[in-house]
């Protein structure tokens, strides 16, 4: 889970990360209120929205008055911000950042991330802040310090030590580096973060080690032991359907193909998709309803996938072990009955109540192509929307 950069900061407060201050503000007004409250001749104001880049899209202004802070609030809410990490067609801006305005002298990089490779969270530095790290990994891999983290002890203060002379400080600001660093990496462990990227790390003119940005996300799958972390989630931010899908207990992701996928178990999931492409065409999504899945959620899933425009046609791939393929079939059924189902739907059915499951398909009235194996299906469900385009 994602959350905004003004919500990261607060987590990294807490375990005594120095972050560039603010208030956050929903109204050009409240901006304005803000730009006295934080007292300085500069602030600035940064739209929140979960993508980095803002910088460049226009999404983060130096204001030198609280006028200035309002004009530039008034035309960032409701904008569509486009960065190189959203949609081509933006995310809408619903708040406002307000901070406090830093004198920097060097903007530096430090991020934690987990080494698949390797299995354990890498803490990973260079004194090359506000570039994008992937392309200094890389193009230049010796302008970056990887160190890796035991789960269990935590960051080691003589690995926090090497990270800050790797940045290059010196005397106090190393002081001032370990604590940073320390912090950053037991929120990272205590909180169950994916992802905890400070870039840039900023070294004030008034030689402070202070966190500009914050990208924080959290292991979704761990959220239940962090409540307050979960109430953090801004569903605006998130795909519609995904977010519906998840109410139902679905794992759901939406993808940019046009065959609607209907599966269950991640691996068969995943099977189903690359069958679907070796078919030549493309899923729409990725989706897994679970081995326990009821009628009602098999309804909810059904209906999530023709809410998807780009949606031709449908492809069902059931093998019922828990799942009982007359409850695919008694779903499928009850949500074609509340849309108007005009796109292909092919379905396999395997398993535990097949025999039920097929009968009620086939006395549905529905329009539905049977397939007896997972290759048949996704070639016939290929085929049935290359002959409608
Ligand atoms: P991002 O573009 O979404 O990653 O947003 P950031 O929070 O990283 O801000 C982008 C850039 O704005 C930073 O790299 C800084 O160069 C600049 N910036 C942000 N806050 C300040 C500030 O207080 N003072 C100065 N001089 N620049 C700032
Ligand atoms: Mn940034």
């Amino acid at each position: 889970m994602k959350v905004h950069e003004y919500q990261g900061k607060e987590v990294l407060e807490r375990y005594g990360v120095r972050t560039q201050r603010g208030i956050i503000a929903d109204s050009p007004a409240q901006a304005g209120e803000a730009f006295d409250r934080l007292g300085g001749p500069l602030a600035v104001v940064k739209a929140q929205i979960h993508a980095g880049g803002r910088g460049k899209g226009g999404g983060v202004k130096l204001v030198k008055s609280r006028e200035e802070a309002i004009e530039v609030t008034e035309t960032m809410l409701g904008m569509m911000l486009k960065t190189h990490q959203t949609g081509p067609e933006g995310q809408e801006v619903r708040k406002v950042f307000v901070c406090e305005g830093l004198d920097l002298e060097r903007e530096l990089y430090v991020g934690i991330a987990l080494d698949r490779a390797l299995g354990l969270p890498m803490l990973m530095v260079s004194a090359e802040g506000g570039v994008e790290i992937e392309t200094i990994a890389e193009e230049r891999p010796e302008a970056l310090l990887k160190l890796p983290i035991d789960p269990l002890m935590g960051l080691q203060p003589y690995q926090a030590r090497r990270a800050a002379f790797f940045l290059g400080l010196k005397g106090d600001l190393v002081k001032n580096a370990v604590p940073f660093l320390m912090g950053l990496a037991k929120s990272y462990l205590e909180l169950d973060c994916e992802i905890a990227e400070i870039n840039p790390l900023v070294v004030t003119e008034q030689g402070e080690i202070v966190a500009l940005d914050a990208k924080i996300n959290f292991d979704s799958n761990a959220l239940y032991r962090h409540k307050d972390i979960a109430a953090m989630r801004d569903e605006h931010e998130e795909d519609a359907k995904e977010v519906e899908a998840s109410k139902f207990g679905l794992n759901y992701i939406t993808l940019d193909g046009s065959i609607g996928c209907m599966v269950n178990g991640a691996g068969l999931a995943m099977a189903t998709m690359d069958t679907i492409k070796l078919h030549g065409a493309a899923p729409a999504n990725f989706l897994d309803v679970g081995g326990g899945a009821t009628e009602e959620a098999i309804t909810e899933a059904f209906r999530i996938i023709l809410s998807d425009e780009n949606v031709k046609g449908i492809l069902i791939n059931i093998f019922g072990g828990i799942m009982k393929c007359d409850v695919i079939a008694r779903g499928v059924i009850a949500a074609a009955k509340t849309v108007d189902l005009s796109i292909p739907l092919v379905v396999r059915l395997e398993g535990t109540n097949v025999k039920e499951g097929r009968a009620l398909l086939a006395e549905s009235g529905l329009d539905i192509t049977s397939a007896s194996s997972l290759d048949e299906g996704a070639k016939l469900i290929c085929g049935a929307v290359a002959a409608h385009a």
